[in-house]
C-alpha cells in the first residue's frame, strides 16, 4: 500500500465521514504556489487551503514574523494580557476598511465566528433580531451560520432545527433567472410574508459568492440594498471571507460596487495561513455590544495577528492588488480560448473580478445546462496531472481557481496547462 493509500485508511477508521476532502493525497510540505504529497508527488497549487493563501504557502516575510512572535508569547488571552499585535492590526484594518467614517476592529479565529459575532453586533446595535440571507450564500457550519448559508445539502441535512429569524431571498444571477429586480422584489415579500423590516437587524451577503459559484453581487443590486437598508434602518454586513485581500484587484471585493458597508466580515487570506478572522464595522456600531459579551479565548491569537501584519505588507510592498489584475487577464484569455476549442469539454460562464476567476462545465457547447458530474472529473484528472483544483456551485458544475497572488507567470502557466489537458475529451 502506498503512503496515501496507508494514511486514507487510518484517516477512515479515526476521523468522521463528515469532514470531506477534495483529493486523496495527504501534504508533506508546501512552499508559495507548490505542494509535495507524502509520496513525493509534486502539485501545481490552485486550491490555496480554499482561498487562504492569497499570499502563498510559507510566504517568507509571514513566517519571520510568526518566529520572531514565537520567541515573545504564543498566548495570553486578549481579555486577560492585551497585546500591541492585535491593537495594530485592528488599525491597520479600520484604515484600509470601505465603511463610512471611524471603524472598529475586533478579532476571532474563524470565518463562522466572525459571522456570529457579526451578528451579535448587529443584534445589540439595532435592537432587532431578525437577518436575511441570499441563496448560494455561504457563511459557515456554526449553528447560525449554517442556517445563514443558502444551501441544504449538504450543510444543513441532519442538523435542524436551525436557529429561527434567519429568511432568505434569492441572489440575482441572470443565467439561472434570477434578475436584480426579482431579487428585489422577493425582499418586499419578505418584508410583506414573513418580517417588517422594522424587526430586520440585518442583510448579510458575500459581495462575490464563494461556495455558491463565484457570482459577484451587480453595483445596482448592492447600491439598492444599501438604499433599502438606510430607509428601514437595518445595517448591511458584506462577508468578505473568501473574496477579501486582494483576491479580486481591490483589498475588499465590496470596493468594486462603490458602496460602503456598515460591517464586513474577514477571514482566510487575512493571516496567511494561520487561523484569524474580524469584523470589522462603523464604530458606533461596533461599539453597541456590552463589556464581556464579544471574545473568545484564542480569538485575535498574536501568531496570527504577527502573520497578519505582515500578510498586509506584503500585499502592499508586492503590489499584489495590481498582481491579481496581471495573473486574473492572463488565466481569462486562456480560458476563453478553452471555451472555443472542440476537443475540451464544453465549459462557460467565464467570469471573475482580478483573479477571483471561475467557469462552468456544461452538458453542450454553447448551452448553460450544468454538467456538475463532469466538472467533478475535470478536477480528478487535474490531480492526477499535479494540479490541485476546486469546484464549487449550486450543481457543483463550476471550476473556481484560487491561486496564491504571489505565483510567478511561468507557474501559473503550468497550472493552466494542466487544467487544459483535464479539460482534454478523451
Ligand atoms: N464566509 C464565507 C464567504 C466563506 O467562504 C467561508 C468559508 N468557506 C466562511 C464564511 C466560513 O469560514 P470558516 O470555514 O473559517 O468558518
Amino acid at each position: 500500500m502506498n503512503a496515501n493509500a496507508a494514511l486514507q485508511a487510518r484517516r477512515a477508521a479515526a476521523v468522521p465521514r463528515g469532514v470531506s476532502t477534495a483529493t486523496a493525497i495527504f501534504a508533506d510540505r508546501a512552499e508559495n504556489g507548490e505542494l509535495w504529497d507524502v509520496e513525493g508527488r509534486r502539485f501545481v497549487d490552485f486550491a490555496g487551503g480554499i482561498a487562504v493563501l492569497n499570499t502563498g504557502h510559507r510566504h517568507p516575510k509571514v513566517m519571520a514574523a510568526v518566529g520572531a512572535q514565537l520567541e515573545r508569547y504564543t498566548h495570553t488571552a486578549f481579555q486577560v494580557a492585551a497585546y500591541e499585535p492585535y491593537v495594530a492590526l485592528a488599525e491597520r484594518l479600520n484604515a484600509l476598511a470601505p465603511v463610512d467614517g471611524p471603524a472598529k476592529t475586533i478579532l476571532f479565529t474563524t470565518g463562522a465566528e466572525a459571522v456570529e459575532n457579526a451578528v451579535k453586533i448587529a443584534r445589540a446595535a439595532t435592537g432587532r433580531s431578525a437577518v436575511i440571507a441570499f441563496t448560494g450564500g455561504f457563511h459557515g457550519r456554526t449553528m447560525l451560520t449554517m442556517a445563514l448559508t443558502g444551501k441544504t445539502a449538504p450543510y444543513k441535512h441532519l442538523f435542524g432545527p436551525m436557529p429561527g429569524e434567519v429568511y432568505h431571498a434569492p441572489f440575482p444571477i441572470p443565467h439561472y433567472g434570477v434578475s436584480t429586480e426579482d431579487s428585489l422584489r422577493a425582499l418586499e415579500f419578505i418584508f410583506r410574508a414573513d418580517v417588517e423590516p422594522e424587526r430586520v437587524a440585518a442583510i448579510i451577503l458575500e459581495p462575490v459568492q464563494g461556495e455558491g459559484g463565484f457570482h459577484a453581487a451587480p453595483p445596482e443590486f448592492m447600491r439598492a440594498l444599501r438604499d433599502l437598508c438606510d430607509r428601514h434602518g437595518i445595517l448591511l454586513i458584506v462577508d468578505e471571507v473568501q473574496s477579501g485581500f486582494g483576491r479580486t484587484g481591490r483589498m475588499f471585493g465590496v470596493e468594486h460596487t462603490g458602496v460602503k458597508p456598515d460591517l464586513i466580515t474577514v477571514a482566510k487570506s487575512l493571516a496567511g495561513g494561520f487561523p484569524l478572522s474580524g469584523v470589522i464595522g462603523r464604530a458606533e456600531v461596533m461599539d453597541a455590544a456590552e463589556p464581556g459579551g464579544l471574545g473568545g479565548t484564542y480569538a485575535g491569537s498574536p501568531v496570527a495577528c504577527a502573520a497578519a501584519l505582515a500578510v498586509l505588507d506584503v500585499i502592499e510592498e508586492e503590489g499584489l492588488l495590481a498582481r491579481a489584475e496581471v495573473l486574473g487577464e492572463r488565466t481569462r484569455a486562456r480560458l476563453a480560448a478553452f471555451e472555443m476549442r472542440n476537443d475540451l469539454l464544453p465549459i462557460a460562464g467565464i467570469r471573475g473580478r482580478g483573479s477571483m476567476i471561475a467557469f462552468d462545465v456544461v452538458a453542450t457547447r454553447g448551452g448553460r445546462e450544468p454538467a456538475g458530474a463532469a466538472a467533478k472529473q475535470v478536477t480528478g484528472r487535474a490531480l492526477e496531472n499535479g494540479l490541485i483544483l476546486l469546484s464549487c456551485g449550486i450543481h457543483g458544475e463550476t471550476i473556481r481557481l484560487l491561486y496564491p497572488l504571489t505565483m510567478s507567470d511561468g507557474l501559473l502557466d503550468e497550472g493552466l496547462d494542466r487544467l487544459e489537458d483535464a479539460l482534454r475529451i478523451a
